[in-house]
């Protein structure tokens, strides 16, 4: 395998499955700490099960452990803090571990929010370390290849895995326990972690990193933004019940091309309230239009983002404005 040699590359990691230790090498499934009883590897302890890696960079290690990222607040902290690593002269790319669950909500928000052209690459596997061919090893290998690359500098933020590059608007996990859990749908993968070499075929277009108009450094604090799911048997009042949790805008992972199905009349009233409400699509492929027999006057539609990447946009930009139109500016350039 090839790659520039030597750039130096800050390794970051957070909870998740790629760095857990199974009860041996069968185990696929009870890995986490509390039942094989063994603790997640460091990223040191890792490196050193993988030496291979300090052929293709210099690792930067974090030493202050691992960061949480359950929810949009601990996004914004890690997002200063990469910010910050990716301003140093002595860091030339990023590697971040985490869990496969959120990964694509964690690989959007630091698209969106860290003003760096470096290389960003977040990782996850869906085997542990220890496990019998597990994708860890090779993933980790792969995400630093990526990272050290130059043509993945300007690229925004890219997952890593089972070989394949995808941006981080664009991937969504798809399948449960599968290593080709990462897709971009029909937009289709950047390019490929081969054996040879790291390539790339195509790039983002939409506003990402350096062309961000987002600036983590001013922002304290991100409303609440709640994605419903609506289906054949949904409660229609579950939306006002949102609000009353403390939600300030609503995402609706709609039937369809986006349709509201029975939460329609109270979404109506809510944005009538003045609620925020963008309209996304539980189907995964495909654009919501912000027109047509399901669009409601007052409402945001999501383009082609899943719920959990157009709520974590929605918080962003709720950060800035909360006049209808200009939210939809944003979902028509992120
Ligand atoms: N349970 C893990 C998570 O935190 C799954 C994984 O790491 O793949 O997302």
């Amino acid at each position: 395998m090839s790659a520039s040699p030597r750039r130096r590359i800050c390794l970051m990691m957070g909870p998740g499955t790629l760095p857990s230790q199974g009860r041996d090498r069968m185990d696929l499934t009870h890995y986490n700490a509390k039942l094989s009883g063994k603790p997640r590897l460091t990223p040191r302890e890792m490196v050193a099960a993988v030496p291979e890696i300090e052929d293709i960079a210099q690792i930067v290690h974090d030493d202050e452990g691992a960061n949480e990222q359950a929810t949009h607040e601990d996004l914004r902290c890690l997002s200063r803090k990469i910010s910050g690593i990716l301003a140093r002269r002595d860091v030339d790319g990023l590697v971040y571990i985490q869990g496969t669950n959120t990964l694509e909500e964690t690989a959007y928000f630091l698209n969106l929010t860290v003003r760096s052209d470096k290389p960003m690459v977040v990782v996850g596997a869906q085997r542990p370390f220890t496990a019998i061919s597990t994708d860890a090893h090779l993933n980790l290998v792969n995400a630093i290849r990526v990272a050290a690359c130059e043509e993945a500098r300007g690229k925004g933020v890219v997952t890593v895995t089972n070989s394949e590059i995808n941006a981080a608007r664009d991937v969504t996990k798809t399948s449960t326990y599968q290593v080709q859990t990462f897709q971009s749908r029909d937009l289709g993968v950047l390019g490929y972690a081969d054996a040879d070499r790291i390539v790339f075929y195509r790039a983002p277009l939409r506003r990402h990193t350096t062309q961000s108009e987002f600036d983590i450094m001013a922002i304290e604090a991100l409303p609440a933004v709640e994605v419903l799911y609506p289906h054949t048997g949904s409660n229609p009042g579950l939306p006002r019940a949102a609000v009353a949790l403390g939600a300030r805008a609503l995402v609706i992972a709609g039937v369809g091309a986006g349709a509201l199905g029975l939460f329609t009349e109270e979404l109506k009233t809510l944005v009538a309230e003045g609620v925020i409400v963008a309209r996304s699509a539980r189907v995964g492929e495909g654009r919501v239009l912000a027109i047509g027999n399901t669009h409601e006057e007052g409402m945001i539609a999501t383009d082609n983002l899943n719920a959990q990447k157009a709520a974590i946009l929605l918080a962003l930009a709720l950060t800035k404005t909360r006049d209808p139109r200009e939210l939809q500016r944003f979902f028509d350039e992120y």
